[in-house]
Parts: structure tokens; sequence; C-alpha cells
């Protein structure tokens, strides 16, 4: 996906072409590669796991097309979150379309900070003459990612602990933690909520001075349109698999903070 795609960018540098399955707009939950896709894959060294739904359905015949090809899991070391358990839902339903652990590490730059060591890893095992390219490349990176966690921390700075903020598909978890906020998806289990579950979600809103429902454009908005209207706030769109990845959590934490904001003033 663009985000994963500009991390091995990152680190790889000129020594290594990367190209994403799920390119910027489309959704990695819907997504099918497309048979040019699958027949590139015969001529890839090595593949990067990120455990997105699409992936889950995939995994065996993106093997077949290359079983020589190495599958790099990219979340190596990271310990995944439960959906449920972070976001308030309670029905912990076997068949969700993203298994019960939440795919979104990389929206959090301290979690990316340690999938770049396993990548980096994985890279200098395929290419070893030039470890010390990567070894350059992975320190750079590193000071990279400090600076981006730098800067949405100042961005964040001065909210009260554990503010929270709506969003549609629950996309956001990782960074929510990362800086002490709450996410308070309208999915939940990665499905739409039915008429009572959408009118404990509003309520939730109610109480929570909730003026901004975040969308995502791989997702259609209207039920995220219908909370706006009903807690008279807006819906604001920002993008977790936007390809210039810096710049973008950039961005998102400003709205963020100014959903907050609005919500307490
Ligand atoms: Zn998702």
């Amino acid at each position: 996906m663009p985000p994963q795609k500009a991390i091995l960018e990152q680190l790889g540098g000129d020594r290594v072409a990367v190209s994403a399955m799920v390119r910027p707009g489309q959704s990695p939950h819907a997504y099918e590669p497309t048979p040019r896709q699958i027949a590139a894959l015969a001529r890839t060294d090595a593949y990067v796991l990120t455990g997105v739904p699409f992936e889950q359905a995939w995994i065996g015949r993106i093997r077949a097309a290359n079983p020589a090809m190495r599958i790099v899991d990219g979340r190596a070391g990271i310990e995944l979150r439960d959906y449920g358990a972070h976001d308030g839902g309670h029905d912990h339903g076997s068949n969700h379309d993203e298994g019960a652990l939440d795919p979104h590490v990389w929206t959090s730059p301290v979690l990316v900070k340690r999938m770049a060591v396993g990548i980096h890893a994985a890279l200098v095992s395929m290419d070893p003459a030039n470890e010390a390219h990567y070894d350059r490349r992975l320190s750079a990176y590193r000071k990279q990612l400090d600076v981006l966690d730098r800067d949405i921390r100042e961005t964040l700075d001065g909210l009260p602990p554990a503010s929270a903020f709506m969003v549609f598909h629950p996309s956001w978890g990782y960074f929510a933690d990362a800086y002490g906020l709450r996410q308070l998806p309208i999915e939940r289990e990665g499905k739409e909520p039915g008429a009572r579950g959408l009118a404990a979600i509003i309520d939730q809103a109610k109480r929570e001075n909730v003026r901004v429902v975040f969308v995502q454009p791989q997702f259609n908005a209207r039920m995220a349109e219908q909370v706006a209207r009903a807690i008279d706030g807006r819906v604001v769109a920002v993008d977790p698999l936007a390809e210039d990845y810096g710049d973008n959590l950039r961005r998102v934490a400003s709205r963020i903070a100014e959903a907050i904001r609005e919500g307490e003033g």
C-alpha cells in the first residue's frame, strides 16, 4: 500500500524498486490484485506483508505466483492491538473482515520505526554486499521518524488527556494509542452498525462533545454524514493510505487537534 511503499523506498534507496499492490484511493478491504500484478510477482524478490484484509484472502495465490519470492512480515516485532479492547466495541465477532486484531500499524510513526528495523534486516540479508548503504538509510530514516513524532506531539500539545475523536473506519487506533488519544469508531469489527448501534454511537458522540466525524476516501461517507447531521457536526476526510507518509500524518494530527479543540470550545 502507499505508506508501506514510502517506507520501503526510504530504507532501500536506489537499490530497491518498490511497487504497491493497493494504489492511492483503493481500499485494502475489497481489493483484488490484477492479473498483471500477479504476473509481476514472478519477477519480484520479496513481498512485504502488511496484514490488511485483501492479503488474508490472497496470500496463497501470492505465494504460488513465485514460490522463490521471500515473504517479509512488515509487522515483525509489533504487538497488534485488539479493536474491541481499545475502541469500546463489545461484540468480539469471529467472522469479522479484518480479524479481531487491528492491522493499521503504520499510523504510528513510533511503530514504523520498529517496522523499519525488521525490513532493514531483510534487505541486508537479501543484499549483504550493500549492508553499509542500508545501514545509512535506516539511521537517516529513524531520524526522520523522530522529527515526525516530535512534530505530531507539538501539534497535539495541550489537548486534555484521553481526548476523543470519531472516525467511520477504525484506521487510527495506533495513532491514538501513541499520542494518548481515544478513537471512537462508527464501524465495529469491520461492519456498519445497525439502527440500535448507530443510536448508541450518536449518544456517545454527544456525550463526548464530538464535532467532527472523520472519513477516508476508501469508504462510503453516507453513515458518517448521518452521524454528523445528528450531532450538528461535520464530516472531514483524512487518508491513512496517502503516499506522502510523513506530511500526511502531520496534516492528520492538525485536523484531529482542530476537531478536539472545536469540541472543547
Ligand atoms: Zn482498514
